[in-house]
């Protein structure tokens, strides 16, 4: 894995969290993106070379509200940029790790994206991404 590329956040609203964040890092939310497939509404903050991603639920079915149903706002993911998702897919799963998706889909930011099911990572959530070409 290159780096961590950037930290999810499950937040209940990014109307509200968009600012906190903004104070906080002291930087502009630089780009905002919804990714339908997944029921996200995304916000991005860009710090040093890894970024913060904010997650809203757009709808009652969303991964992202039912992870706030179970355990509130916090932090969702991380994710890790990897040169060759597929490659990297294929090494992990062999290694007994369960892949939530069997090939690679598209998430925000242009990235092509597996995520790992935490009960196979220690309860973290893991999410691969490459950028998309
Ligand atoms: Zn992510």
């Amino acid at each position: 894995m290159l780096k961590i590329e950037h930290l999810g956040i499950a937040v209940k609203e990014l109307a509200v969290s968009v600012p906190l964040f903004e104070q906080l890092l002291n930087t502009p939310c630089y780009k905002t993106e919804t990714v339908a497939s997944e029921g996200v509404n995304t916000a991005f903050f860009l710090t040093g070379d890894a970024k913060v991603e904010l997650l809203e639920a757009t709808k009652e079915d969303s991964p992202i509200s039912k992870f706030i149903g179970k355990k509130g706002e916090g932090i969702h993911h991380i994710a890790f940029e990897v040169e060759n998702i597929e490659a990297e897919m294929k090494r992990l799963s062999a290694l007994g790790f369960e892949l939530l998706n069997e090939t690679p889909k598209n998430g925000a930011d242009n990235k092509l994206v597996c995520f790992l099911h935490p009960k196979t990572t220690n309860g973290v959530l893991i999410e691969l991404c490459q950028e998309r070409k």
